[in-house]
């Protein structure tokens, strides 16, 4: 028999569900409960782990784990409606054509102001360039002067040595796709704050969740340390492929459950120190390696 929920709760659970939409998030999951006990758990991706939040089923409000645990026992409801199945796809996941897609995932961003970085002087969102059906994906920090000047990212000097790389690699730029971990330039071209990262990456999430590439490169420690949820040196992370899954996307295409990550320095670093281009040529050729590509033959 359907049951209802009740309509104080089902408000309070709409206002928590929109607030996490409003930041990107749109996957939700039940833990297993058993016939007379509920308890809903949001995982979230924050700072550097993803945390999973929980909400007490009678009130909206989040509670810490530990609470939820103990709070969750005694509760006896019988609440089966699936409300969370209902809203947990995100939009574009609901058509084919990646281009449509990634438009609408730039309309949820709209004239965003999600973060700190919409009022310290950016002329545009750079939104992200390139193949939406991309095997090969590069993300880099954020946009610097000339990229925020031009709305497409790696387009300065350092866009000049990505392409570069890309050519050596035995590939054109538009055959990649290329984003950013936060979307607005951050001042005086500092590295984006963590916060800032956790707040606009999710966009990417989604942006990757529709280019479905095999490999992601991540330039630069920002990056790195972004997706892949993890405080190490670009020593200890280079160098290896790790499995990635983009945070709070699930796939709902049976060919496409995620991909490999490799990361390798930012252009911006090899311009500044030319020396570690060698390092990042190693970390390419294992990307071309998985890829099957082969560097185009030099003219002699
Ligand atoms: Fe929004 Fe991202 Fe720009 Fe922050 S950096 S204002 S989250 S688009």
């Amino acid at each position: 028999m359907p049951r209802t929920l009740d309509p104080e709760l089902r408000r309070a659970l709409a206002a928590r569900i929109h607030y996490y939409n409003e930041m990107g998030i749109y996957d939700f999951y039940r833990r297993p409960v058993s016939v007379h006990t509920q308890e809903v758990a949001v995982p979230i991706a924050v700072d550097e782990q993803d945390i999973a939040v929980s909400i007490n089923p009678e009130s909206g409000e989040q509670m810490s784990p530990r609470k939820s645990a103990a709070v969750a026992a005694p509760v006896a409801l019988e609440r089966e409606e699936n409300i969370f199945e209902v809203i947990a796809l995100k939009p574009e996941q609901s058509v084919s054509d990646p281009v449509r897609a990634l438009k609408i995932i730039r309309e949820d961003l709209g004239d965003c102001t999600r973060c700190v970085l919409h009022k310290q002087g950016r002329k545009q969102i750079v939104f992200g360039v390139g193949n939406p059906k991309a095997e090969l994906m590069f993300v880099g920090e954020g946009p610097g002067a000339d990229e925020d000047e031009k709305g497409e990212p790696f387009v300065g000097r350092a866009g000049q040595l990505l392409n570069n790389m890309i050519k050596a690699m035995g590939i054109e730029r538009e055959q990649v796709y290329i984003a950013n971990i936060v979307k607005c330039r951050p001042p005086g071209n500092r590295q984006p704050e963590r916060d800032e990262c956790a707040t606009c990456s999710p966009f990417l999430m989604r942006q990757i969740g529709v280019v479905k590439p095999k490999v992601i490169v991540a330039l630069g420690a920002t990056a790195a340390k972004t997706l892949l949820a993890m405080n190490a040196s670009m020593i200890q992370l280079r160098g290896r492929f790790y499995d990635f899954r983009p945070a709070g996307v699930r796939s709902n295409d049976r060919n496409w459950d995620g991909c490999k990550l490799a990361v390798t320095y930012h252009p911006a670093f090899l311009l500044r120190d030319p020396r570690q281009k060698g390092e990042a040529w190693k970390d390419l050729q294992m990307v071309m390696k998985e890829l099957g590509l082969k560097a185009p033959k030099q003219n002699t």
